[in-house]
């Protein structure tokens, strides 16, 4: 038996089994897939923070700091430098990569391509190959398939609507090393955006996400995109498709022994289809959170609902928003409100609108810090 059996082993997964080994407990980490999938299915924009919180600052990997990024909202364009760098774009295969090796220098048990094919409550996971694991407490982080809190009433079907879909090229070219692209709705992101990461000067990831349930060719979409932004001189090494909820957070993510951590607990900002933040802060919470259930300095695991409650409601709030913007009059009259606000706020006090959104971010780092 295990102190912690964690389902899914992307970046909650693996955030969750270093937290809770960090702190002795004994951890086992079920993952479907043999290795994570490359390049990442992200558009792998990530606020700086986060490098510096996980100690990833000092390895040597692609990590890309943006100081520019031009929007497309209407008929408007939005060209915003910043002071400072709120975010960068990285490697996440990197990223991923480091932390199943953090995990198992840990002393986690990997178990890589064998997935979790059910569960039986309480606490018994059935692999695919039928090994059956046992832990004192489950974490589901199996991103928006969410398998275990569906298992047990946590988490409903999503709307259409509130799943973003994404497509995505990994494309050869020339781009401005620091400016990050962004086309929110018509004609290359309708309900939704496309944007343009670049990983250095030749190389970005190039993508749309949009709203669910919309009959669109999104290849044909895409690839007008990248012709309509880089002319004719560039190459396509690979594309995806993905998912990610933009929905409201899970109104519960834990129940008895299970704790629901990052996509799966639908924690990503639903304008944007950010995640990571919350994957890695969900993640990490919910390690601390089984150590003190562990070591019995708490008798339910409702702390983790209580500590995390603050970020639930305001992505509550955002997704609230994203309802009003899922008319297109709305959306247009929502996104360009927003970017000229960060517009005119920027062009007028540049070095206060940094500091400022640079310290509201990393205020959800103090969920960790107050207990770790
Ligand atoms: C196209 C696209 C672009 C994005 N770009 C960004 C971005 O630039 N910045 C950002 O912050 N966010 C971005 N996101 C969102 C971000 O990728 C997610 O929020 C983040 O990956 C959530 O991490 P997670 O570990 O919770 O879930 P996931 O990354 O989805 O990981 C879930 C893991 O669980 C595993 N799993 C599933 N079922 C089982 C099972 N039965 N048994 C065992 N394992 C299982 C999966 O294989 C997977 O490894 C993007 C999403 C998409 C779709």
């Amino acid at each position: 038996m295990y102190d912690v059996v964690v389902v899914g082993g992307n970046l909650a997964g693996t955030s969750s089994a270093i937290s809770a080994s960090l702190r002795g407990l004994k951890v086992a980490l079920i993952e479907k897939n043999k290795q994570p999938f490359m390049p990442a299915h992200c558009g792998e924009a990530i606020h700086t923070d986060i490098l510096e919180y996980f100690n990833l600052n000092n390895l040597d990997y692609t990590k890309n700091p943006i100081n520019e990024v031009i929007i497309n909202v209407g008929s408007k364009q939005y060209d915003i430098k910043l002071k400072k760098p709120l975010q960068m774009i990285i490697d996440r295969n990197f990223i991923e990569n480091e932390f199943l090796k953090r995990a198992e220098e840990k002393g986690v048990k990997l178990i890589l391509g064998n997935g979790m094919k059910d569960f039986n409550k309480p606490n018994e996971i059935i692999l695919a190959d039928n090994t059956r694991i046992k832990g004192k407490i489950i974490i589901d982080s199996t991103g928006i398939a969410c398998q275990v809190g569906k298992r047990i009433g946590l988490a409903n079907i999503l709307r259409p609507q509130d799943v973003g879909v994404g497509i995505q090229s990994r494309v050869q070219g020339n781009f401005k090393i620091d400016a990050m692209k962004l086309w929110f709705h018509k004609p290359y992101g309708p309900m939704g955006y496309a944007w343009v990461f670049p990983l250095n000067k030749n190389l970005a990831n190039i993508g749309i996400g949009i709203m669910g349930g919309q009959k669109i060719d999104m290849k044909e979409l895409l690839d007008r995109y990248i012709k309509y932004e880089l002319k004719s001189d560039y190459k396509i090494l690979s594309t995806f498709r993905a998912c990610v909820p933009v929905a409201a957070p899970l109104k519960k993510i834990y129940k008895d022994n299970v704790m629901i951590t990052g996509d799966a607990a639908r924690l990503t900002n639903s304008l944007t289809a950010g995640g990571i933040r919350y994957a890695l802060l969900s993640g990490s919470f919910s390690g601390i959170v089984a150590s003190k259930y562990i070591n019995e300095e708490i008798d339910n695991l409702g702390l983790y609902q209580m500590k995390l409650e603050k970020v639930i409601k305001s992505l509550t709030k955002v997704y609230n928003k994203k309802r009003k913007m899922e008319i297109e009059k709305n959306l247009i009259k929502g996104y360009s409100r927003l970017f000229s606000t960060f517009y005119t706020l920027n062009k007028i006090a540049p070095n206060i609108c940094i500091n400022y959104l640079l310290k509201t971010i990393k205020k959800d780092w103090r969920i960790l810090d107050s207990l770790s």
